[in-house]
């Protein structure tokens, strides 16, 4: 048992989208496991990856474009394919073509992975694939993995996910790839997007009660009625999550998120309670909010992995927040080089063109 183990820590893993926010700390927690043959793989150069580490073989390329997704699981045994094009729903309502572009990827990718004979290939969807109607109550009891279907997903985002979710399948079904597939529910924690555009609901409160404290400006301005619910599953929830679901014979897409559902005006009441200040609330009705009510029903996981996801939001914005205190106070300092973990850079692809 203990020498499968520590071969299977000898082959070689590639991590697509490391340089962002999961990759970085997938990366960074394979090689806390004694994974010694790591491959990280993203489009953006080395400066903007949150996590680069010197041990491990870093390559920029394009995965839209089928030769790299080739030299990039050339000899890899697992694939965990987590590149894509995404951001919060100001970014994803307003970036669909982009957003369904991703589409290339995991094409190739599961294409190099079945060509190249690769033994596990890992897929992140999201909670975005649940069909609309499922959503319109702030009251959502939590939805299950069936209520994808009768299809009607986040338009763009959404429909790219469910369809690359069911290319997994067809490669599995059809020629035997071994592939499995989580939903992810809304992940946060350090190391991610914390402004530009692309953050999403807990980093940029987060951010916005930082600028609010340190200007003495005491308000916030919020998306949507401040009335719409989610879920928020820490970081390190959602890489033990990963391990579980790509070693288990779950064959279906699973949910991977928290039930821990609160309204965005709780998620700035629990910010603002770490923080140690009250703001004064201006609520936009206009800009881009999503859907009403999400949250993540966990009885297929509890019983097929007899676990879920159980960092409470409260543990995990701590940690959040204060990561991104000391990047507002990096910036404002000055500094740009954020609190970002920089290290070797290995590979460049030369074929690689950013479109
Ligand atoms: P992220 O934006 O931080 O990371 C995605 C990375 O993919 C980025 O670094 C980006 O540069 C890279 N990428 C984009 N296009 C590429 C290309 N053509 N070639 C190579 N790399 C490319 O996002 P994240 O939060 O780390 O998300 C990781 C995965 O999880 C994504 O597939 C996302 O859709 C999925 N997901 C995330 C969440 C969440 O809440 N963070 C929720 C649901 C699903």
């Amino acid at each position: 048992m203990s020498t499968n183990r520590s071969s299977l820590k000898d082959e070689l893993i590639t991590v697509t989208g490391a340089g962002g926010f999961i990759g970085g700390h997938l990366v960074a927690d394979l090689r806390r496991q004694g994974y010694k043959r790591i491959r990280a793989v993203d489009i953006k150069s080395f400066e903007d990856w949150y996590q680069c580490f010197d041990d491990v073989e870093n390559i920029v390329a394009d995965l839209n474009l089928k030769e790299n997704c080739y030299r990039v699981t050339e000899g890899a045994s697992q694939i965990y394919n987590l590149a894509a094009n995404m951001g919060g729903m100001g970014f994803i309502e307003n970036n669909k073509a982009l957003c369904m572009l991703s589409v290339l990827i995991n094409t190739q990718m599961l294409h190099a992975a079945h060509a190249c004979g690769v033994a596990k290939f890992f897929y992140s969807s999201s909670a975005c694939v649940y069909n609309a109607d499922k959503q319109r109550d702030v009251n959502n009891p939590g939805l299950r993995e069936e209520d994808a279907y009768p299809a009607m997903a986040e338009d763009g985002y959404g429909w790219e996910k469910l369809f690359s979710e069911r290319m997994c399948r067809h490669f599995r079904e059809d020629y035997g790839l071994y592939t499995r597939v989580a939903r992810f529910h809304n992940v946060y924690g350090p190391s991610g997007t914390w402004d530009g555009g692309r953050e999403k609901a807990p980093a940029a409160i987060c951010r916005k009660v930082i600028e609010a404290k340190i200007s003495g400006k005491h308000e916030i301005n919020i998306w949507g009625s401040g009335q719409q619910t989610r879920s928020f599953m820490y970081i390190d929830d959602c890489l033990k999550g990963i391990h579980l679901i790509i070693d288990s014979d779950i064959l279906e897409p699973i949910n991977l998120g928290s039930s821990e559902m609160v309204s965005i005006n709780e998620l700035v009441d629990i910010v603002e309670d770490i923080a140690g200040i009250k703001l004064k609330r201006t609520y936009d009705l206009s800009a881009p909010k999503g859907v009403n009510g999400r949250n993540s029903d966990n009885t297929l996981i509890k019983q097929r992995l007899n676990w879920e996801p159980s960092i409470t939001l409260r543990a995990g914005l701590e940690k959040t927040y204060a990561w991104i205190y000391e990047q507002v106070l990096a910036r404002r300092g000055g500094s740009c080089m954020d609190a970002r973990n920089k290290g070797n850079r290995i590979s460049v692809l030369d074929s690689v063109t950013a479109h």
